[in-house]
This record gives C-alpha cells, sequence and structure tokens, in this order.
C-alpha cells in the first residue's frame, strides 16, 4: 500500500490528514485527552529488567513480592531486555561486568530509563577504589533515578518508581526534567583518595598509598591477644605422614615452619601426581602472593628481593580427610608447571592467579585474562600496583 507524502514549509514530514484533523472541531481537545490517556498508560506499565548482582538484588525481589508488591502499579519484572522498559541495576557493577550491563541496556527498546539502587550503583561505594569496581553506573550509563542506601529497601525502591513515574508524565508534557544539586553536599561525593589527575593529589599521598598496599601491618602497635587454654591440647601433625613420606623421597625439606614447604617449581607436577595417587584428589586452592623486595617469610630482610609464592592444596576425600599445602617460590619472569593436565580444577584456578598477580603458568591450555576485562594490561593484586591507576580502564 502506498501513501502519499507530503512535507510542510519547513520541510518536515506531514500526514496528509492532518491539517483537516487540525481543523475538526474538538478534535484537539481528544489529542491532548488521548495524551494523557498514553502517558498514564506507559507510567502504569513500567516493566523491569533486573540486573541485580549482589545484596540489593534482595532487596529488589522483596519489592516485587507480596509486601510490597510493584505488580498494583502494573509494574512487573520481565526477564529479558526486549520486553523491559526499567533497568534496575541493584547492586556492585565490576569493570568486566559494565560492558555487559551496556549491552543489555542497548537491547532494550525506547523508551527506557534506569534507576541506580543502592550506593554500590550509585557510586561504587566503599568499594569505588578498587581496581575492579565501577565507580557508579553513571559513568557509562543514563541514570534517571538514584535510590539511595546500602540496601535500600522495598520501600524505597517504590519510592524510585514513583519519582520514575512522575518524571515521565513531566517530560511528556514538554517540561525539561533536570536533577536539583545541593551545593553543599558536592565535597560528600569526593572519592575518598583523590584519583591521579586530581590537583589535590600530592607525591606524599602516591608515597601513603603505595606504603599501605605493600606493607599494610608494619605499624601494628597493639599486644598479641593473649589466650589461655585450660587442659592439654590435641597433637596435631604439622604434615600428614605420607606427604611428609613423599617429601622427604623427594629430597624436600619437610620442617619449614614459617609456611607451607618449599618445593623446587621442577618437583611441583611431580609431587601432585604422586599425592594424587595417595588419594589427595581434590585440588582445593593454588594461591599466589607477590612479594616485594625486603618483604616475605623472612620478615623485613634487606637481602630479601622481589619474589613471588605460589602455595597449592590438595585434600584427601572422605573422612579423616588429610591436607597437603606446599609452596613455589619464583623470581620476578619465572613461571611455573601447570597442574590443568593432573587435577581439571587446577585450570580455572591458575588462570586467576595469572590474571590477578602475575603468574605465568607453564603449559596451562588456556591462560587467558578471566576475572579482568580481556584488554586489561596490569596485574591487581600486585604489592606494587597503587589503586586509582589512570591505566584502569573505567577511570
Ligand atoms: S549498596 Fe550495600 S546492600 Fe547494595 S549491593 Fe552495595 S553493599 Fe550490597
Amino acid at each position: 500500500m502506498s501513501e502519499k507524502h507530503t512535507l510542510d514549509d519547513t520541510g518536515n514530514y506531514e500526514h496528509p490528514l492532518y491539517k483537516t484533523l487540525l481543523n475538526t472541531p474538538g478534535l484537539s481537545v481528544g489529542v491532548a485527552s488521548l495524551d494523557d490517556l498514553l502517558a498514564w498508560g506507559l507510567t502504569n506499565s513500567l516493566w523491569v529488567f533486573p540486573m541485580a548482582t549482589s545484596c540489593c538484588g534482595i532487596e529488589l525481589m522483596a519489592t516485587a513480592a507480596s509486601r510490597v508488591d510493584i505488580d498494583r502499579m502494573g509494574t512487573i519484572v520481565r526477564g529479558t531486555p526486549r520486553q523491559a522498559d526499567v533497568m534496575v541495576v541493584a547492586g556492585t557493577i565490576t569493570v568486566k561486568m559494565a560492558p555487559r550491563v551496556k549491552l543489555l541496556w542497548d537491547q532494550m527498546p525506547e523508551p527506557k530509563w534506569c534507576i541506580a539502587m543502592g550506593s554500590c550503583a550509585i557510586s561504587g561505594d566503599f568499594y569505588r577504589n578498587l581496581y575492579s569496581v565501577v565507580p557508579g553506573i553513571d559513568t557509562f550509563l543514563p541514570v534517571d533515578v538514584y535510590v539511595p542506601g546500602c540496601p535500600p529497601n522495598p520501600e524505597a525502591l517504590m519510592h524510585g518508581l514513583l519519582r520514575l513515574q512522575e518524571k515521565i508524565q513531566r517530560q511528556r508534557k514538554g517540561e525539561k526534567v533536570v536533577p536539583d544539586v545541593n551545593p553543599d553536599l558536592i565535597h560528600v561525593t569526593k572519592p575518598s583518595v583523590p584519583r591521579l589527575c586530581d590537583a589535590a593529589r600530592t607525591k606524599e599521598m602516591d608515597a601513603a598509598q603505595l606504603l599501605s598496599a605493600t606493607n599494610a601491618t608494619t605499624d601494628e602497635t597493639s599486644e598479641p591477644l593473649a589466650v589461655e587454654f585450660t587442659g592439654a591440647l590435641p597433637k596435631q601433625e604439622l604434615l600428614a605422614a605420607d606427604f611428609e613420606g613423599v617429601l622427604k623421597e623427594l629430597g624436600v625439606e619437610a620442617s619449614a615452619t614459617d609456611g607451607p614447604p618449599l618445593v623446587p617449581a621442577a618437583r611441583h607436577v611431580e609431587l601432585a601426581q604422586r599425592l594424587k595417587a595417595l588419594g589427595y584428589r581434590q585440588y582445593v586452592s593454588v594461591i599466589a602472593t607477590h612479594w616485594v623486595a625486603k618483604t616475605g617469610r623472612k620478615g623485613k630482610d634487606e637481602a630479601e628481593p622481589e619474589h613471588f609464592e605460589v602455595v597449592t592444596l590438595l585434600r584427601t576425600v572422605g573422612a579423616k580427610s588429610r591436607v597437603a599445602s606446599w609452596s613455589v617460590r619464583l623470581a620476578p619472569g619465572e613461571s611455573i608447571p601447570s597442574l590443568a593436565k593432573v587435577f581439571a580444577g587446577a585450570d580455572w584456578q591458575e588462570r586467576e592467579q595469572w590474571d590477578l598477580v602475575g603468574v605465568p603458568f607453564a603449559n596451562h591450555p588456556d591462560l587467558r585474562r578471566l576475572m579482568m576485562p580481556e584488554n586489561y594490561t596490569l596485574h591487581p593484586l600486585r604489592r606494587d600496583l597503587a589503586a586509582d591507576l589512570p591505566l584502569a580502564p573505567w577511570r
């Protein structure tokens, strides 16, 4: 079906019936009422797409449950962005999650709105200076309503939805709705650690931040907690006998008292294989730690160079389970053989340690980023990493 389209004096499209309708007595009243009717329908059928990532998500769920019941204002929660009008971001958003949240937002049809629920979504809250958290979703999404609190309760979210309805109705009437800013509160919104690009940031702040990251317990002055035991303590073996036996066969000093026994990287895989054969079938964890110079097992030893320690923990399965834990010490640039072929569970855990600490696992089948974005260039749990680096992609 083809329709003859015309253009008005300014070159805009004009429907052929437009002037006729305009000249029909009483119709303008009808059009105004129709617009009100459409606005009423729009504001009372706000379907929510729940972007619930942490604790605030529970309050969002409670808002939909029987006590508050947002359905009574026509609001229901949909599990697909394509049928939703309002994205409610309830919880902490990490840097890696942010592009996925944006993708879902882009899949929502217009017109659409966004509510930032809770202080994590609003500003990153107490995680805001962390390497992995977005300091407020309004750094990548247009937020219409902020619902403060940690967490805001269901009534607060209900109030936020009512404010959104009010905002939509005002916008439909052609009003420009701009949020009021209280100038007295502006200083409250600044991050506790000035960012590197902030003129107020001094060299002393850089040094203090680095010190707190590398040497957090040096200034500890409190007395150790005195615990009085009554009765004899049961004798606790530090190392299970079979584990100690394997260590001896491999020629490893098993009596380390300042941490797990240190095993050379070249014996790492062999030790794991032999322990697995002895019944240590559960790969519990691998934890890598970065030690800057003059820190580590020997405390503040002047001669201690920068290094890494990679601690592996296995256990037997079943009652009276035994554990085996050992450490491999590496100099910067050295790698540790992967255990992914011995224990399937090592695959992701090794990836995580490489991603966060930067320890390379030789012969790993798929050593890619796991927690951080693919284009991230740093290893955030290294002790020499100053938080708030300008290189961080979300700053
Ligand atoms: S604002 Fe509080 S309750 Fe909400 S996600 Fe953050 S920490 Fe959890």
